[in-house]
């Protein structure tokens, strides 16, 4: 999901020409459990909280009417007031948790949205990002469409809306097949749950069930935390239909090359969670391992930055033998330093956030293992707080290749001039972050680390395009309408 910003004459200016960050966000719903859908997907969305931080949603249906509930801030408090939940009452629902971080905040730009369509009403949810929605924003603008939010995922209503088909199924699929980009989508009619993956299938969506109630969610850890089943991922380019009569599949779209983001693995998605047949923890851990096959370095101990560098900083630990020990504590009661608005502020909170633990760094050799470096803020504070704590030397191994292009795709990176591997070489990153000696897994390295011989170069196994420029999906509002590959053309020269 991905908001625009308003500009003159009603139209809507880029909204990566700004500094923001993009947004990235958790789904969940649930069929047939009255009377608590709306507890229970309140519940999945504070296991996906960590995919959306500033605000929630919820829409329920009753039988006879549409509830809804919609917050900025944490689930917890959007949801915990009884009057509220009271009020989300019914058997169906469906739930969002977002970043908001480009243009405001605001509570029209929170979803799920909803709309009374000729058929009833409707109520979508998405993860993901569409990359032709202010070209089709335009056009709807230009037909006299109203919008009401700056979501992209309103263009999506509006086509369903102007559909010429007659049922809800074709004329959603008649809408999907306008757009371009990533989705993963929940949407609640009056006796429906609907999912849907894009054909390439780049963000997850899973379905679950909770004694013969079906589950659509993000991540595997929303179905734990209500004791859910799992049954299956929803498949790149498929819709499920949830109603009455059971679960129903869809594949109208023409196939596509299978891209799931490969940067769920490595960051985004729950260490607890199973996506696409793979643990994401496990797959942490080979990808520390592999980082140590490839860039060993004698030290005395490996340290996580926590807490997304744990488990890959097992996995090196593992691997090379040298003891694992937790250096920095982190403070977590601290907002992910992501969602802080100013860089000064950012600064402000990676130091509130982490201290080191010196008893565990004071004279010795530390290797410091990380899932990424975006802007590089938090490694040089790291660094920093690590050598003040009296290491001898400070090594960095990241588990991911060097970010070196936004993404696009719904995962919340900063414009491309802001990404420290954008602007310098391995060296230049080395000495901007202040350590001994920096190095970050390969290519190869990664897909090895996921099960794969390597990197397939004519048709990559997976969507890497923040380490590759390689866009699988045209990014047409990008490139005012041309296709992938110019656009990453276009990405190498900016
Ligand atoms: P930076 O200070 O900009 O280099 O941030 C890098 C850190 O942010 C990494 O250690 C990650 O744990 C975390 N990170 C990476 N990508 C994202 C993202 N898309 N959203 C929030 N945090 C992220």
């Amino acid at each position: 999901m991905q908001s625009f910003l308003p500009g003159p004459a009603g139209l809507v200016t880029n909204p990566f020409q700004d500094d923001k960050l993009h947004e990235e966000c958790g789904i969940f719903g649930i069929f047939g459990a009255a009377p608590d859908a709306a507890a229970h997907t309140a519940l999945g969305l504070h296991a996906l909280q960590h995919r959306g931080q500033e605000a929630a949603g919820i829409v329920s249906f009753n039988g006879e009417r549409f509830n809804s509930h919609r917050a900025l801030g944490h689930v917890g408090s959007a949801f915990s007031a009884e009057k509220v939940m009271a009020n989300l009452q019914g058997a169906s629902a469906i739930g969002h948790v977002r970043y908001s971080t480009t243009g405001e905040t605001i509570l029209r730009n929170v979803q799920p949205i909803f709309a009374e369509l000729v058929f009833g009403g409707f109520a979508i949810a998405h993860n993901g990002n569409l990359t032709n929605a202010q070209r089709l924003r335009r056009e709807l603008v230009s037909c006299g469409c109203i919008f009401q939010s700056t979501m992209d995922t309103e263009v999506i209503i509006h086509l369903l809306a102007t559909s010429r088909f007659l049922n809800i199924q074709d004329r959603l699929v008649d809408a999907l097949r306008q757009v371009e980009g990533a989705y993963s989508l929940v949407i609640l009619t009056q006796d429906s749950l609907i999912g849907v993956r894009d054909p390439h299938g780049v963000r997850p969506l899973v379905i679950g069930t909770l004694k013969g109630a079906p589950i659509l969610a993000s991540e595997t850890c929303a179905l734990d935390i209500i004791g859910a089943d799992f049954l299956r991922d929803v498949e790149p380019g498929e819709i499920v239909i949830i109603n009455e009569r059971g679960i129903t599949s869809r594949k109208p779209f023409t196939k596509a090359a299978h891209r799931f983001c490969i940067f769920e693995y490595i960051y985004f998605a729950r260490p607890d969670s199973v996506v696409e047949g793979t643990s994401v923890y496990e797959a942490r851990k080979r990808i520390g391992a592999e980082l140590a096959r490839e860039s060993h370095v004698d030290a005395d101990v490996i340290i996580p930055v926590p807490d997304s560098g744990v488990p890959a900083a097992i996995g090196y630990a593992q691997q090379s033998g040298i003891p694992f020990e937790l250096g920095i504590i982190r403070n977590h009661y601290v907002g992910r330093t992501f969602i802080e608005p100013t860089d000064q502020i950012r600064h402000l909170g990676v130091k509130l956030k982490h201290n080191a633990n010196r008893a565990n760094i004071a004279g010795r050799r530390v290797i410091m293992v990380d899932d990424s470096i975006v802007r590089g803020t938090t490694s040089t504070k790291i660094v920093e707080m690590v050598r003040e704590a009296g290491a001898r030397e400070v090594h960095m191994r990241i588990a991911s290749p060097p970010t070196t292009h936004s993404c696009f795709y719904g995962v919340d990176t900063p414009e491309r001039s802001k990404l420290l591997a954008a602007r310098h070489d391995i060296e230049g990153m080395r000495a901007f972050i202040g350590v001994d000696s920096l190095a970050f897994i390969s290519m190869d390295g990664l897909y090895r680390a996921m099960g794969e011989p390597g990197r397939d170069a004519d048709s990559p196994q997976f969507c890497d395009a923040c380490f590759s420029g390689d866009y699988p999906i045209a990014l047409t509002d990008q490139s005012g309408g041309g296709n992938a590959v110019q656009l990453s053309l276009l990405a190498e020269s900016a």
